[in-house]
């Protein structure tokens, strides 16, 4: 039996690379298409590799004419909550728009597996927290309508055409490559770990904390971090439940508990060993307070066992990755 092919759209970016490699280790066959706007060539570090836009159609149709994919991972969207309320339109397009030709392109060629890179952010502001995923859906950016509206869009496929989909819902995706040959680099940098470990590694002056009169035990904001390579996993296990035929679906993705600014702060101190100097900044605008996964589905139904569950591992791989990158 050969092995199943799978396309990954936005393997060269920080969590879609980790799942290229993933799956080359596991004996898939893997094609990344990627328009390096913000992923890197470099961490594509198995399979083939085709340049290419999901915005150019007749491109799409042309791969799938000449290539036969058992199933579509989509991680290639903009990701920047405050940018998506500046800029809506970009995020529409692309995260949107683009889908849309994917899936158009699929469908047209009788592909019926995909696996969607949706959000905590479909839920808003949660009214009860850990946060199931039948909790209502009321998006409060752009960015967190643009994943709800592909959440919509998949449902509507299915039924009309077919298509099935699992719609995997991050929390705080963090952590590094266990290897250490893999990590996290966004330009800009906006997510709370790494911007913490550079400015232990000397690359930022400081780390920024964004409101300390929220209303949690010490007043900083609540996130779940779970490693990008559990969420590969659970990646991993729902393409196997949609090559065995499951139905469609949707799951949260997070550890289940939850860590404030000031924990990460203080246990990556601890993990570094380094000093990290922290300037206290107003509330960043859209923050909610506390955002915690109820991740119970994804084990029950995927058989999903996250390994990096502690915040120190996922704070350690992500330092020693941060450590490559100051070296550069
Ligand atoms: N945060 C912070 N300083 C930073 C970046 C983030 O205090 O430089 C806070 C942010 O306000 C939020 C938490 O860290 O409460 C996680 O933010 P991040 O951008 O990493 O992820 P989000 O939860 O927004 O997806």
């Amino acid at each position: 039996m050969t092995s199943p092919h799978i396309l990954v759209v936005g393997g060269a970016g920080y969590i879609g690379s980790h799942m290229v490699k993933m799956l080359a280790a596991q004996g898939y066959a893997v094609t990344t298409l990627d328009n390096l706007s913000t992923g890197y060539r470099d961490a594509i570090v198995g399979g083939e590799f085709i340049h290419g836009d999901l915005a150019d159609r007749p491109a799409l149709d042309r791969l799938f004419a000449e290539q036969t994919f058992d199933a579509v991972m989509h991680f290639a969207s903009y990701i920047q909550v405050g940018e998506s309320v500046k800029e809506p339109a970009k995020y529409y397009e692309n995260n949107v728009t683009n889908t849309l030709n994917l899936l158009d392109a699929m469908v047209s060629r009788g592909i019926k597996r995909f696996i969607f890179s949706s959000s905590a952010a479909v839920y808003g502001d949660p009214h009860t927290v850990p946060i199931p995923e039948n909790h209502s859906k009321d998006p409060i950016n752009p960015y967190g309508r643009t994943k709800w509206i592909v959440e919509q869009i998949l449902s509507d496929y299915d039924t009309a055409y077919g298509l099935k989909s699992v719609s995997l819902r991050y929390f705080n995706a963090a952590g590094a490559d266990p290897q250490g040959q893999l990590g996290e680099r966004h330009e800009p940098e906006t997510h709370l770990i790494p911007l913490v470990l550079r400015a232990a590694s000397g690359r930022a002056p400081d780390i920024k904390v964004f409101g300390r009169d929220y209303d949690t035990p010490d007043g900083t904001c609540i996130r779940d971090y779970v490693h990008v390579e559990d969420l590969c996993s659970a990646h991993r296990l729902a393409l196997d439940g949609l090559m065995q035929g499951k139905a469609s679906s949707a799951y949260n993705l997070g550890n289940g508990s939850g860590f404030s600014v000031a924990e990460v702060i203080a246990t990556s101190i601890q993990v570094t060993g380094c000093n990290i100097p922290v300037t206290d900044q107003p509330r960043r605008a859209g923050d909610p307070p506390r955002l915690v996964a109820d991740a119970r589905r994804a084990r029950a139904e995927l058989g999903w066992h996250p390994q990096f569950d502690s915040l120190d591992t996922i704070i350690a791989h992500a330092w020693a990755w941060e450590q490559k990158l100051a070296k550069r």
